[in-house]
Formats: structure tokens, C-alpha cells, sequence
């Protein structure tokens, strides 16, 4: 039988109109958008597998291999799912090194994304698994010329909030100026000719708003001190911040480069789970809730002469299972404290990988004071002092109260903030974020704090690898230790992403399935 091209299907349908594309979907002519096709074939022959957590990694695993037939078991240490696709709301538990456990005391109906706040919009299998598993999402506001820089006692502009849209567009005239200058006095020779001199300056004009004269004065851009009205009000525009000031202050820090618009991954359009970004994993545990066993932590994987065999404790005691085949999504500084038999080489790396520490604290208020007195939905306000960042909610705007992230910090400011109590972390958050918002000392209800390199079950945010590492460390890791496959976000280059728990997770289905079936199904595929 002649197979059917995509061209000839779309001649003889008449082209895209009506019920086609459905059709084209259904007869697998198409991949379901938006993710790349991963269709394996053959059957499991009965294997029965074992997975190692109940993270996005593990939960996507057993959702996969279910399909092909595998008899699947989850153990999972902490009593609920997501690992760290967690958002904390009323009554969420989190246990911290030295510090114990403690409880939310949030709203019903409010909440916090500890982990994951936002899915970059090439990242297909996330998005795809949000549309298979029907979790709606919405955009998610990361930048936000409204927010603020604040530079704690740097130079002129010391502890004044600054709009980040003054910053901005200052910045952006003086350094076009200067270029500009330049061009003009003949010192920068790209090896141009005086036409394409000129087209460069005039596009150097429209950047940096400059003047006839090729000077920046000041921009609308950067907008008014007093608003335009009606009437004879035309609005005024206030003296831009000079590029001494903005230097002498640290703006042009690492404190506050343009990150958020310009590395990749935080390029719009930004994507967010509706009412939390946990629901991504509770839609997985709508489909594999019944393989996974809570509360059960693992203390022992060992390969065996065939199978291997995980010994775990739950709230009764210990407990072993064997299984043809295990997949371990543990993350890598936790499984540094776990019996194994792996190899030398495995052994190093899952002692050795190194991970960011990290913490966020979310604070709630009885009311929306940044949106409602101050304008800012969503997006973020960048500090030079231990909060690193505040992070506005992008959603339920202008609703009753909200929860801001306080602080999202990394690094020694981590550390730093992770070694106080929950106690003082809430009053170091509220301190420093009140020379910002003074309405934080009048609204502020209650918080709550995650130090994720000190959070049992995770002891770090995600894995950092070096470019020596990741030939030393990570490729041991990517062949399986016998029967033992690994997975989650550390076994990709998309650390500290969700999509890099789903790519795992698929890699390693492909790579296990492979084994079982005989055939060979690489990942990703082609074209994917
Ligand atoms: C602060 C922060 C911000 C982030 N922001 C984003 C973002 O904006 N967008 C994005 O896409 N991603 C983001 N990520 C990354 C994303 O959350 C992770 O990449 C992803 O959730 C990792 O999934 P995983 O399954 O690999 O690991 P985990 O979620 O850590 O799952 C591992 C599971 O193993 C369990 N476990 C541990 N020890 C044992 C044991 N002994 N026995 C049994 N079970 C055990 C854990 O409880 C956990 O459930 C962020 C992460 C953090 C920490």
C-alpha cells in the first residue's frame, strides 16, 4: 500500500479547513502540539520496575512505562508528591536541617511557588504534559519595567527604590549616546563606510531616544512625574539618573544586570500552572497515584545478580522490594547518604555534584498594597543586599490579599539567610523589604520559609555541573549501574527546570525500554 504523504493528505482533503488538522492528528500525522512525538512500540514482557521518588521525573517514568505495560511502584519518602514542584499553602510541612519541621499558616486559597514559578514557552514537553494532563496555565509576568532597583548603601541613589524603567532607559540613551559619539568621531571603525555610519547612528537615535543633536536629555520612556491629563496638563518628565550616579550605586552590578529579558530561558512568553504550579503534580498523581507508596523512605538500592532489591522504612517499619529493573530520581546529594553497591565511578559522582544553594520566603499581606498603591503586577524588584530579589504575584490581580516572595536568594546569600531560625529569616525579610515597601510593617500577616539546600529529601536547589564535570561526573551517571537507570533534572543540561525532570524521565524509558523489547528507540528523537 502506498503510504499517504502529509502533501498528498492535504491535496486531497482540500487543504487546512474544517475537521483536517483533527484528522491529521488523530492519524498520527502530526505531533500533538506542542511537544515532539515519543511513540515507543513492543511490550514490557511482564518487567516489573521500581522507581526512586515521586517527583516530576519519577511520576512522568511510571506515567510512561505504564503505557507500554510495565508494572510499576513508586516509593516516595515525604507524604505528599511534586517533590520540588511544591507550592506551599495553608497547612504545607516542610523539614529543615537543625531547624525541624514547620507548618504554613496561610489562607485557604493562598499560596506560594517554593520550586518552580515559571515555564519558558520552548519548553515543549512541559507545556505538552500541562496539555495532556489538562493543567491549565496562563502567562506568567517576569519582567516589569514597574518594579524597582534598590541599591542599599551604594552612592547618590543609596537606599531609594528606583523605578526599573528609569534605569532602563537612562541606560539605554547614555550608552546609545556614547556609541554614538564614538561613531561619529570616527573611533569606532567596523570597517563601514559613511552611509552605513549614518544608518548605524540613526538606529542608535531610535534605541537610546536621543535628540536631533544625538544626545540623550530625557525620554517619555522613562516616564512622568506628573501623569498627562486633561486640559492644559501635558505632563512632566523628571531629570534622567546621570551614568555617574547609576555606576557610583551599582547598577551596573551583577546585582542588576538585565537577566530576567535576556538570558533564554526568561524570554517571554513566560507560562505559569493556574493556582499553582503543584498542580502539574497532582495531575500526575490523578494517573500513577495508585503505584506510588507515601511515606516511605528508601535506605538501600542494590543490584543483584538479576533485578535489585530497595530496602525502605515507612510509619511501620522496614520494607524490601525487588524489581527487574530500578529508576532513581533521588537527588544526588540525599543519595550521598544511601546504602548502594554502584559502581566506583557512579559512586564519585553522586558524592561529588555539587548544588546551588538556595531559599525563597513567602510572606502574606492583608492586602495588595504593591498593586494597589505602587502599580506593580507581577515581575520582580531587584536588590543588592540579601533578598536578592522580591518576586509580585502574577496572578488573582487586584483580589483581596496576596503572597509576595520576599526574598529568592542564592549562593552565600543563601546561606546566610538559611542559617537564621524561621523566625528570624521572617524578620530579616520584613527589615530589609520594609526600606522598600514601608507597607509591609502594617499588612504583613504570616510566612513561610524554604531553605532548599537545608530541605530534607532535596539538601540543594539543582545540580551545578562544570564543563570538566559534566565529561567526569554526569557521564558515569547517564549509563545505567546494572539495573539501576537514573533520572531527574541531574541527568540533563536543564537543570533547575522542570523540563529537565520530563526529558529525563523520558530518556531513561527509552533507554530501559530498549533493553527489555530489543529494540532500539533513541531519545530524543529526531527532530524533537
Ligand atoms: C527554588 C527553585 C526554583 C525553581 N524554578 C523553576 C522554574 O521557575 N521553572 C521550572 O521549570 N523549574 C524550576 N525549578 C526546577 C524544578 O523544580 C526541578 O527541576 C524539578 O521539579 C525536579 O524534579 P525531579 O523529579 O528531578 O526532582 P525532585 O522534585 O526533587 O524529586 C525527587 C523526589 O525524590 C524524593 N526522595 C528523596 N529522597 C528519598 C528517599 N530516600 N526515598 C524516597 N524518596 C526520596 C523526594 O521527596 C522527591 O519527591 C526550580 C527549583 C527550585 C528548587
Amino acid at each position: 500500500m502506498n503510504k499517504l504523504s502529509r502533501r498528498d493528505f492535504l491535496k486531497r482533503t482540500g487543504a487546512f479547513t474544517g475537521g483536517v488538522y483533527p484528522s491529521m492528528l488523530a492519524m498520527g500525522m502530526l505531533p500533538a502540539a506542542p511537544a515532539h512525538p515519543f511513540k515507543l512500540e513492543g511490550n514490557a514482557n511482564g518487567k516489573e520496575v521500581v522507581i526512586l521518588g515521586a517527583g516530576l521525573a519519577g511520576m512522568a517514568a511510571a506515567y510512561e512505562l505504564t503505557k507500554l505495560g510495565y508494572k510499576c511502584t513508586i516509593l516516595e519518602a515525604r507524604e505528599r508528591v511534586g517533590g520540588r514542584c511544591w507550592s506551599v499553602r495553608k497547612g504545607s510541612i516542610n523539614e529543615e536541617k537543625e531547624l525541624g519541621a514547620h507548618t504554613a499558616g496561610f489562607d485557604e486559597g493562598q499560596y506560594f511557588n517554593a520550586g518552580p514559578s515559571r515555564i519558558p514557552h520552548h519548553h515543549a514537553l512541559t507545556l505538552h504534559y500541562c496539555k495532556e494532563l489538562n493543567v491549565p496555565i496562563q502567562v506568567y509576568n517576569n519582567v516589569n519595567e514597574n518594579t524597582y532597583y534598590y541599591s542599599e548603601g551604594k552612592g547618590p541613589l543609596s537606599n531609594k527604590k528606583v523605578r526599573v524603567r528609569e534605569v532602563h532607559n537612562d541606560m539605554r540613551g547614555w550608552m546609545a549616546e556614547l556609541l554614538a559619539k564614538g561613531m561619529d568621531g570616527g573611533k569606532i571603525d567596523a570597517g563601514m563606510s559613511k552611509e552605513d555610519t549614518l544608518k548605524v547612528v540613526e538606529y542608535l537615535r531610535a534605541e537610546g531616544g536621543l535628540d536631533v543633536d544625538k544626545l540623550y536629555k530625557v525620554s517619555a520612556r522613562r516616564g512622568y512625574i506628573e501623569s498627562p491629563g486633561p486640559g492644559d496638563r501635558e505632563g512632566k518628565l523628571g531629570d534622567p539618573l546621570t551614568l555617574l550616579a547609576m555606576l557610583q550605586s551599582g547598577l551596573l552590578d551583577p546585582d542588576f544586570y538585565n537577566v530576567a529579558e535576556y538570558t533564554y530561558e526568561l524570554q517571554g512568553t513566560l507560562f505559569q500552572a493556574v493556582g499553582g504550579m503543584d498542580k502539574i503534580a497532582t495531575a500526575f498523581q490523578q494517573k500513577v497515584g495508585g503505584m506510588i507508596r507515601l511515606n516511605a523512605e528508601v535506605t538501600s538500592i542494590r543490584n543483584l545478580e538479576q533485578g535489585v532489591k530497595v530496602v525502605y522504612k515507612d510509619k511501620t517499619g522496614e520494607k524490601s522490594l525487588q524489581a527487574d529493573f530500578c529508576i532513581c530520581t533521588i537527588p544526588l546529594p540525599v543519595l550521598s547518604n544511601i546504602d548502594h553497591n554502584f559502581s566506583s565511578d557512579v559512586s564519585r559522582a553522586i558524592d561529588s555534584v555539587v548544588y546551588m544553594n538556595t531559599g525563597k520566603i513567602g510572606l502574606q499581606f492583608k492586602r495588595r498594597f504593591w498593586e494597589e498603591d505602587e502599580g506593580i503586577y507581577g515581575g520582580i524588584t531587584h536588590t543588592n543586599n540579601q533578598l536578592t530579589q522580591i518576586f509580585y504575584p502574577s496572578y488573582d490581580y487586584l483580589s483581596g490579599k496576596g503572597v509576595l516572595i520576599g526574598y529568592y536568594n542564592f549562593n552565600d546569600k543563601a546561606v546566610a539567610t538559611g542559617n537564621l531560625s524561621y523566625q528570624q529569616r521572617e524578620q530579616f525579610a520584613l527589615d530589609k523589604g520594609s526600606q522598600i515597601h514601608p507597607q509591609y510593617r502594617q499588612e504583613f500577616e504570616t510566612s513561610f520559609s524554604v531553605s532548599w539546600h537545608k530541605t530534607k529529601y532535596n539538601m540543594g536547589g539543582w545540580a551545578l555541573y562544570s564543563a570538566e564535570e559534566r565529561q567526569s561526573l554526569y557521564k558515569p551517571l547517564l549509563q545505567p549501574d546494572k539495573q539501576v537507570y537514573f533520572a531527574g533534572e541531574h541527568m540533563t543540561y536543564l537543570n533547575a527546570w522542570m523540563a529537565g525532570a520530563f526529558e529525563s524521565a523520558r530518556s531513561v524509558v527509552a533507554a530501559l525500554h530498549s533493553r527489555t523489547s530489543g529494540s532500539r528507540f533513541a531519545y530524543p528523537v529526531l527532530g524533537s
